[in-house]
């Protein structure tokens, strides 16, 4: 979550209201917070604050996000009202309709379900944190064996196409033309 502009007019928020890919950890690892709002947040998110250099922000997935923001009527942080990921600005831009937006992200929500239900078949066990700590295990698992671990495999190439699809679909238009760039290379 870095990019700011002016909060969001209510269909964009009914695409958000069924969506939260940016606040549970699956698009983003941390949310950035502008200088001098710590002290003056959220309590949930002052625990979560973080700094690394100049840049200060607060870990995702979010603590008060349970299906939806619980917290949306209150003061929150100046990121979480300001976000626009690229599927709202598409909306915004008239590229998309409301219709079309909210499927892309049902069918991103049912392929993020069905990678969780793939990786409780191949290990036995439920994975309960976000999205992006499965890629920071996966990560840590080696690619390498002998013979290869089939199941291991399939979960990373499922989870490769995932991220494609969600850099297609919610992150920059830019940022998807450098990733197909350096594909084809
Ligand atoms: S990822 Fe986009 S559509 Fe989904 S909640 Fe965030 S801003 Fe809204
Ligand atoms: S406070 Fe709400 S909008 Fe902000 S990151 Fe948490 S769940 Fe998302």
């Amino acid at each position: 979550m870095e990019e700011l502009v002016v909060e969001s007019p209510f269909t964009e928020q009914e695409i958000c209201v069924k969506c939260g890919l940016c606040c549970d950890g699956t698009l983003f690892s941390h949310a950035v917070l502008q200088k001098g709002e710590r002290g003056n947040l959220p309590e949930k998110i002052e625990q979560q604050y973080g700094k690394e250099g100049e840049s200060e922000f607060f870990t995702l997935p979010c603590a008060y996000f349970e299906g939806k923001c619980t917290i949306y009527n209150q003061k929150k942080a100046v990121v979480c009202s300001a976000f626009r990921c690229q599927l709202l600005k598409t909306f915004a831009n008239g590229d998309v309709s409301q219709k079309d937006a909210i499927k892309i992200v049902t069918d991103a929500l049912k392929f993020k379900a069905e990678i969780y239900q793939f990786y409780k078949q191949t290990f036995g066990v439920e994975f309960k944190l976000s999205f992006r700590e499965l890629l920071a295990e996966l990560n840590k698992m080696s690619p390498d064996t002998d013979p290869p671990n089939v199941p291991v495999e399939l979960l990373r190439m499922k989870c490769n196409i995932y991220q494609t699809l969600l850099i297609k679909n919610f992150k920059s238009i830019k940022t998807f033309e450098s990733m197909i760039e350096s594909t084809v290379e």
